[in-house]
């Protein structure tokens, strides 16, 4: 895999998407999320993942505005929150979003979680954002098999990418095999565990072989699955260390004993049992 710090792969409408980018969860309004989201930006990233209940949006594209990268080479996710679903609520809580990222489109709006009963209206509503030509491509998030099953079934438009966590402790591989057989690509959040699993013996030795840190191998790990990643941090160095991961590939015995960690744990709540 020859992959940069901005490789981009094709969704299934054709917009591109870079596999590389930064999360502002848990980033405070005001200068931490538009600072970091600025140092991400001249360091190279080209994917700022936000969203309605993070309440930093109007903060990312302060930093989006004042870099001089046109906006066409950044790509900007947003999400809908469990408390606007159903048709008329999503349409509007879209709009609010719009108005405070102030931005002529939105690359990506996902729904946030898979809300009980009013998730397929939501996807209507979702459907209509993206034919007004008001985002260029919709998904989901936190979707598991059962939820992709049921929205594939009345989907007039095809959810891009479906966003969950995903780290070699969380190594979804039939929801990886479920998603790239239905041209939906994942998108791996906390893909370093929050730091809780950078002490596990096994990612500290392979770490040490490689001589990157454990963040690293991380994002590593997740990108050569061909998974979109996107490690949050607000600090200079971090956000530095954690694109520098395009100068070495693991090998295919060391993926498989990362592979091996996978111990279905959640750092988030587990989305499994929502009907
Ligand atoms: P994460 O990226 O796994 O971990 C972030 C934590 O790791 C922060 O405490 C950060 O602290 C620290 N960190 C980052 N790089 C580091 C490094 N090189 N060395 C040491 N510590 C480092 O967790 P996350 O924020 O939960 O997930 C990433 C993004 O995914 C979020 O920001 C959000 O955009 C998205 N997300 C989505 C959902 C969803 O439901 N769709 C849920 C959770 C997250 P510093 O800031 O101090 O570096």
């Amino acid at each position: 895999l020859m992959l940069k710090i901005d490789s981009k792969i094709k969704l299934n409408n054709e917009l591109e998407i870079p596999l590389f980018g930064l999360g502002v969860y848990l980033m405070d309004t005001g200068n931490e999320t538009r600072q970091a989201v600025r140092i991400a930006l001249e360091t190279g990233y080209r994917l700022i993942d936000t969203a309605s209940m993070y309440g930093n949006e109007r903060d990312v594209v302060l930093a989006v505005k004042e870099s001089s990268i046109p906006r066409q080479e950044i790509f900007v996710t947003t999400k809908l929150w469990n408390s606007d679903h159903g048709y008329d609520r999503a349409l509007r809580a879209f709009d609010k979003s719009m108005n405070r990222l102030a931005l002529d489109y939105v690359d990506l709006y996902l729904i946030h979680w898979p809300v009980e009963r009013l998730r397929k209206e939501t996807w209507r509503a979702m459907e209509k954002i993206y034919r007004d030509g008001r985002c260029r491509t919709i998904g989901v998030s936190n979707y598991q098999i059962s939820h992709l099953e049921e929205l594939l079934d009345l989907a007039e438009v095809v959810p891009a990418v479906n966003q969950v966590e995903f780290s070699p402790f969380l190594y979804q591989k039939d929801l990886l095999e479920y998603c790239h057989s239905h041209h939906i690509r994942l998108e791996a959040y906390s893909p370093l565990t929050r730091t809780t699993k950078f002490n596990d013996p096994t990612i500290q030795q392979i770490a040490n072989k490689y001589q990157k840190s454990p963040a690293q191998i991380m994002i590593r790990w997740v990108l050569q699955h061909e998974v979109i990643v996107i490690p949050k941090s607000s600090n200079r160095e971090h956000i530095r260390e954690n694109a520098e991961v395009f100068d070495f590939s693991i090998s295919a015995e060391d993926m498989t004993v990362l592979d091996g960690l996978n111990q279905n744990y959640h750092i988030s709540w587990d989305p499994t049992d929502v009907r």
